[in-house]
């Protein structure tokens, strides 16, 4: 008889998380929230500790011949900050764990700190402590971030209600679209060495994803115009995907309309440029690191004028689904898509 045997590909990411968390056993009442938001949420006294992890691979989610070292040290901050961000938290310190195989030089490392030393200025964190090791399959990076926020002020994905106004920052698919130009750059690249990237049009969307910026501005916006989102999170699957965890945690369904989405300029022409479709781009391009998030109405005029606040559609009821309206007025089903990393 053969063992048996499940591919982690049939469960997805999402599933398999789903699989291991259903056996954690919480012992700690100050573990607030465990797997399953943004980062954990830890009692501390008077406030909450705010901890999230996320691991950076070469060759899965960067490519060294077009990602440059400083770059690639502050997003890997960065990405960790935006998941403090998406529970309405502070950011305080970091650890960073590193695995390093024999290519690197102290010079190469150096260069990846000095984005991570960027980055903790940059958001006023910490760097306290990591890992460092040896690695087989070229560069890891692993950091966690730790935040802290009032109890009373962390926004989880389980709050929205129907009514409630959904929200996005910045604008979507910069992301998506910057590494298919990366991409198409490096292949032209590899067939004739002698020619030269043509990358100068291209500066936003490349950026947006060799260098992102969390979007903790937001966060303190939200303070001082007195603002608590109902729920919230960070996009790095793509819109789609995230409103679907929204909606799943919060038991809620949504309505968003496609001239509402926010796209870039030069997302839009370059996506028209590669042949993708600029909307499919918003919808399931990942790596944005905006926040998607959801207010009571009553909070509307408050945020009302932000510029780089988007107000894309509403929470309805469960059984409502989850539909984008298009330009031409037809509603139709939102397929949460995102990133397969198996
Ligand atoms: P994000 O995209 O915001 O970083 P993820 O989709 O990576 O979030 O993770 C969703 C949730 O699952 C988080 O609570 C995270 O801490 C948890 N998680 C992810 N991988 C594991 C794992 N291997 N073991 C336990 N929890 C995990
Ligand atoms: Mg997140």
């Amino acid at each position: 008889m053969s063992e048996k045997r499940t591919e982690i590909a049939d469960l997805g990411e999402f599933g398999l998380i789903d699989h291991l968390s259903k056996k954690v056993k919480i012992r700690n009442s100050s573990s607030i929230k465990g797997i399953g938001d943004d980062a954990a949420i830890i009692d501390a006294g008077d406030h909450v500790k705010v901890v999230s992890t996320d691991m950076l691979m070469e060759g899965v989610h960067f490519d060294l011949s077009y990602a440059p070292l400083p770059h690639l040290g502050f997003k890997a901050v960065a990405v960790n900050v935006s998941d403090i961000a998406a529970m309405n938290a502070i950011p305080k310190q970091i650890t960073v764990s590193i695995g390093l195989s024999n290519r690197f030089s102290l010079e190469a490392v150096e260069a990846l700190y000095e984005g991570i030393y960027a980055a903790c200025d940059h958001y006023g964190v910490d760097l306290v402590g990591g890992d460092t090791t040896a690695s087989r399959s070229g560069l890891v990076i692993s950091i966690t971030a730790i935040g802290e926020a009032k109890k009373e002020e962390v926004t989880y994905r389980s709050g929205a209600k129907a009514n409630d106004i959904l929200c996005v920052t910045g604008d979507l698919g910069a992301a998506l679209v910057g590494l298919q130009v990366l991409e198409r750059e490096k292949q032209v690249f590899l067939s004739n060495p002698d020619m030269k990237p043509e990358l100068d049009k291209y500066t936003v969307v490349t950026g947006r994803q060799l260098r992102p910026d969390a979007r903790m501005d937001i966060i303190h916006e939200f303070k001082e115009l007195g603002v608590i989102p109902t729920s919230m999170m960070d996009i790095s699957d793509g819109l789609a995907s995230e409103i679907f965890h929204i909606c799943k945690a919060s038991g809620v369904g949504a309505t968003i309309y496609e001239d509402k989405l926010p796209i870039d300029k030069q997302t839009f022409d370059t996506a028209v440029e590669l042949n993708l479709d600029p909307i499919t781009c918003v919808l399931n391009g990942g790596e944005d690191y905006e926040l998607l998030f959801t207010i009571d109405q009553k909070d509307f005029e408050k945020v009302e004028k932000h510029p780089d606040i988007h107000f894309i559609g509403h929470i309805t009821k469960s059984e409502e689904g989850k539909y984008l309206v298009t330009k031409s007025g037809t509603a139709v089903q939102i397929k949460a898509q995102g990133w397969k990393h198996f």
